[in-house]
């Protein structure tokens, strides 16, 4: 009788990942291909569809479209080799919002793709750092180098300088832009080429026995492999050497070239993959780390989505499992407030495994539908035996003041406000003096999602206006001088949703100002829950 593998042996062979990038990096090209390469062909429209979407991101409808086809697509599984992929969809746009930097809480590791022209960007920056702050490792993909890009060296550097990390080029391209002529993996010592008038990869590739091989004279322009020689060879002699465990600390990232578009290096990504990023392992949790070993289920919440029917409330929230098999129809308890919840219909995402559909494993996602009982950051667990920490919010970098047109609704706006606070889309901030709520977003976009959604579900018509403040921190420190902190600004003091204090700056310089006054009063930009 074969052997049944145990929940722990088969979470060794997941990898739950995301892809960050800047936008047009190619993230959404990138995503189609891998999931092409790992067979799961008919999810590759989905994504070309909401890429499309993207693009006219000024239309409500259209972000509704886009919200919708990202539940399908929020988590996208596919298997190779063995081995099973759960890739998490950071939503596309180009302003942040909450959920973008919480699904990072979710993998065990990332893809940073990075345009070959433009090298590290501000929003690839800005996720890389919450990927740091969780020690999240990291492979390095630097895309369309079918095109004309910088030197390789000027992007390593980049790389390593910015980010102050290791890296080690795996892969070398053969030339750039139109005397583009392959990918040479210099770990393998393959040569891959380019096939047709499209010049994609199409599945050419020749062993050698190293740069120095005689058969590349008769494959590579005279011009082109002198270059690549010289260049890969300084590349290799100047840059750390792949070490497994450097990456999966995060002091070290192994960087592939390739181009997404014409389907290069996205097979070496998926290698790389399997054999390097770790498999789901230990989350920091209180009163102690949970181990997927362990016996019990357990699971958080990394992000809550609505429907897309306004007329039904129901939400769908995410539970990134940590321990445990978990079988549909299982009842679990959120930690802190609640009762069990018996999970009935689960949205599960691996359906192509017949006799393994009704069950999840450590790493991966189940899409739980709910009436609002469940808010990111909750723990799920069978005995309600641990918490996971770590799951931070983040200081808002637009605030804006809510003014109701119809002053009569101030119920329907704190509900709304609430609920979609929960859900991530924005956060709430209700002032100690005076009645107008304030809201706070990281991203420009997230107000307009506010306003349609407000007037739409919520039938609340309300304007956006200045607010006063430009930034947020919470406050933290011994009780007693953060209660003396808090009477003397009180009118600069609110209080977020869960009730915990908020100190509003007018500016970044005004919190360094007021961090040196009060030296024993914490000002924090990420609060965890
Ligand atoms: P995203 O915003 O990061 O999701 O980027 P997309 O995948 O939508 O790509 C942005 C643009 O770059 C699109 O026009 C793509 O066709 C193009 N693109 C993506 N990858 C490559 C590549 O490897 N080479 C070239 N030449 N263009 C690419």
């Amino acid at each position: 009788m074969p052997e049944h593998p145990t929940p722990a042996k088969i979470s060794s062979g997941r990898r739950t990942f995301a892809i960050i990038s800047h936008p047009d990096a190619g993230k959404t090209t990138l995503t189609e291909k891998l999931l092409l390469f790992g067979g799961a062909i008919h999810l590759a429209g989905e994504v070309k569809a909401r890429g499309a979407a993207r693009r006219a991101r000024s239309d409500w409808m259209k972000i509704e479209q886009q919200r919708g086809i990202s539940v399908t697509s929020s988590v996208m599984t596919f298997e190779r080799d063995g081995v099973t992929f759960n890739l998490l969809d950071t939503p596309g746009h180009e302003d942040f919002s909450e959920d973008t930097y919480r699904t990072l809480t979710a993998v065990d590791s990332a893809v940073m793709v990075i345009d070959a022209a433009k090298g590290i960007e501000s929003q690839t920056r800005k996720l890389f750092e919450v990927c740091r702050l969780r020690n999240v490792p990291i492979i390095t993909f630097v895309n369309k180098v079918d095109r004309e890009g910088r030197e390789m060296f000027e992007i390593l550097d980049e790389i390593a300088d910015l980010l102050a990390l290791d890296v080690a080029p795996m892969t070398w391209p053969v030339g750039m832009g139109g005397q583009f002529e392959g990918i040479y993996d210099l770990v393998d010592h393959r040569l891959l080429l380019p096939e047709g008038d499209s010049r994609e990869f199409q599945g050419k590739v020749v062993q050698t026995s190293g740069l120095d091989d005689p058969q590349l004279d008769t494959l590579i322009s005279a011009q082109t492999l002198a270059k690549v020689r010289e260049e890969a060879e300084l590349g290799l002699a100047g840059y750390a050497t792949f070490d497994g465990d450097a990456y999966r600390n995060g002091d070290l990232t192994p960087v592939y070239f390739g181009s997404a578009l014409k389907e290069f290096g996205v097979d070496s990504l998926i290698d790389a993959i399997a054999r390097h990023a770790p498999p789901p392992h230990a989350l920091p949790a209180e009163p102690a780390p949970v181990a997927p070993d362990r016996d019990e289920v357990t699971g958080f919440v990394f992000k809550v989505q609505a429907n897309m029917d306004p007329n039904h409330r129901d939400r769908i929230a995410f539970m990134r499992l940590v321990s445990g098999t978990f079988k549909r129809g299982m009842k679990l308890t959120p930690t802190g407030h609640g009762k069990p919840i018996a999970i009935h219909s689960p949205i599960m995402f691996f359906a192509q495994q017949r006799e393994l559909a009704d069950e999840a494993f450590p790493g991966d996602i189940i899409g739980i539908p709910n009436h609002g009982t469940l808010r990111v950051g909750d723990t799920l667990s069978e005995k309600a035996s641990v918490r996971f920490t770590g799951l931070p919010n983040f200081a808002p970098e637009i605030l804006r003041r809510v003014v109701l047109k119809d002053p009569t609704k101030t119920k329907q706006l704190r509900k709304a406000l609430d609920d979609l606070s929960e859900e991530g889309v924005i956060q709430v901030f209700y002032p100690d003096i005076g009645s107008n709520w304030i809201i706070g977003v990281v991203g420009q976009l997230q107000l307009d999602v506010l306003l349609s959604r407000l007037d739409a579900e919520y039938k609340v018509g309300a304007n956006l206006e200045p607010a006063p403040f430009d930034t947020a921190r919470w406050i933290g420190g011994e009780a007693g001088d953060v209660k003396e902190f808090m009477e003397l600004n009180r009118g600069a003091m609110a209080k977020d949703r869960d009730g915990d204090p908020v100190f509003l700056a007018k500016s970044a310089w005004e919190i360094g100002y007021v961090a040196e006054r009060y030296s024993k009063v914490k000002f924090m930009a990420t609060r965890e829950r």
